[in-house]
């Protein structure tokens, strides 16, 4: 057995991922989040942020937070059942709820944390939870939580949800669908006219993961619902504050009674301290731009479709993506990393994804273009892919 404290059984896991060539230290950023980085002290263009918009580090949004600061400090000091539930953070579950067309919207700490309190709060034993096998780690870990039994579907296959809705209809008493309204590693759309119809033939719920769909899909990126325009008819339309909105958090849009019961049962509420009021006020000010201008989402999508039809020219597999996200599938693992490595050797960061995060056997790098990328930095990105990629006869 040995010496259990020296974690022996962790560091053969250690030499695992160093022999399966995954092995990687975290990277170091020192600038804000923007199209050109300083990484482990080189200067890169960054193709691998969630700051879709840009809005990371936008100007007005930075005003909003050192005011927010100034007048309510840097913490919020409690969980919101005690008494960190600030007059802004309700303004902002105002505002979110307004802007995504629906009757209430419920705030979250992170994302994650959304979709872990909120599939744990809303079903219990005697339901079904039925997610597409793609979905994302945090709906996996919030299904996880739930006393409800779970079961999957085949990514995006209407025939496969319809057999699983018909086989255990009479079976629960509650059916959830849950699904990410933009898949994050392929970048691909869910299906969700045909889900909700089905929820409707069915009489499932519905939940949709809109992490990567908030602030790009829909109306001034009111996210997939708006998209597709099935206001009323998504129960649980979730999203992330922490991507194209630029700042931390997530929140859950749908009915008013969703938003009663979360507030007494979602456990990051009862158990974990709110937002701080920086991001609170920075969030606010975002979803006003949104609100304002449709400039950024514009920009992002003619930037995505530029970049992508470049790497589509050269002979890059970009899969099946019908957003921003931009893959470019390898296949082996330890060969994506060392595109991953090139492409930062010749001043392009894009991160490699292997296994766990995809299935094995499709390592990728996964560009995200954004709306604050020149077409310059753009053009200049491409290049150094060409160059690598023939290099690593990729192309
Ligand atoms: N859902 C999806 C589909 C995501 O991609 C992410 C972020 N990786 C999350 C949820 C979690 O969001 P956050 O980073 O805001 O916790």
């Amino acid at each position: 057995m040995g010496n259990v404290h020296e974690l022996n059984f962790l560091k053969e896991k250690i030499d695992e991922l160093k022999k399966d060539g995954v092995y990687r230290k975290l990277p170091i950023l020192e600038t804000p989040n923007e199209t050109e980085i300083i990484l482990n002290g080189k200067k890169v263009i960054n193709l691998s942020s969630n700051n879709y918009l840009g809005f990371a580090n936008n100007p007005r949004m930075k005003k909003a937070a050192i005011e927010a600061v100034e007048k309510y400090g840097v913490g919020s000091g409690a969980v919101r059942t005690i008494v960190g539930n600030m007059d802004i953070h309700e303004e902002l579950e105002k505002v979110l709820a307004e802007f995504k067309r629906e009757e209430a919207a419920f705030i979250f700490q992170s994302g994650f944390n959304c979709n872990a309190g909120t599939i744990q709060a809303i079903t219990e034993k005697g339901d079904l939870i039925i997610s597409d096998e793609l979905n994302h780690a945090s709906i996996i870990d919030g299904c996880r939580l739930s006393r409800a039994d779970k079961t999957i579907y085949k990514h995006s296959d209407m025939d496969s949800l319809e057999q699983v809705l018909k086989e255990n209809r009479d079976k629960y008493n509650k059916l959830l669908i849950i699904t990410d309204g933009v898949f994050s590693m392929d970048g691909d759309i869910a299906k969700l006219p045909e889900i909700v119809e089905l929820a409707e033939k069915y009489e499932a719920m519905t939940y949709v993961d809109d992490a990567h769909g908030s602030g790009v899909l829909g109306e001034s990126g009111r996210g997939t619902v708006d998209h597709f325009g099935l206001h009323g008819r998504v129960d649980f339309s979730m999203g992330t504050l922490s991507k194209a909105i630029g700042v931390i958090g997530g929140y859950v849009a749908g009915s008013q009674t969703m938003y009663e019961w979360l507030s007494h049962r979602a456990r990051p509420v009862l158990f974990s301290t709110s937002l701080p009021p920086a991001a609170v006020g920075a969030i606010i000010e975002a979803i006003k731009i949104l609100s304002e201008t449709t400039e950024y989402t514009d920009r992002l999508w003619d930037n995505a479709k530029y970049f992508k039809e470049k790497l589509g020219t050269l002979g890059f597999n970009t899969g099946h993506s019908e957003t921003p996200i931009t893959p470019v599938i390898i296949g082996e693992e330890s060969k994506a990393m060392e595109f991953s490595r090139k492409l930062l050797e010749n001043g392009v960061f894009v991160s490699g994804i292997v296994f766990p995060t995809v299935p094995k056997g499709t390592g990728r790098v996964r560009c995200m273009v954004t709306a604050a990328h020149t077409r310059e930095q753009l053009d200049r990105a491409v290049e150094v892919f060409e160059t690598v990629g023939k290099e690593m006869n990729i192309i």
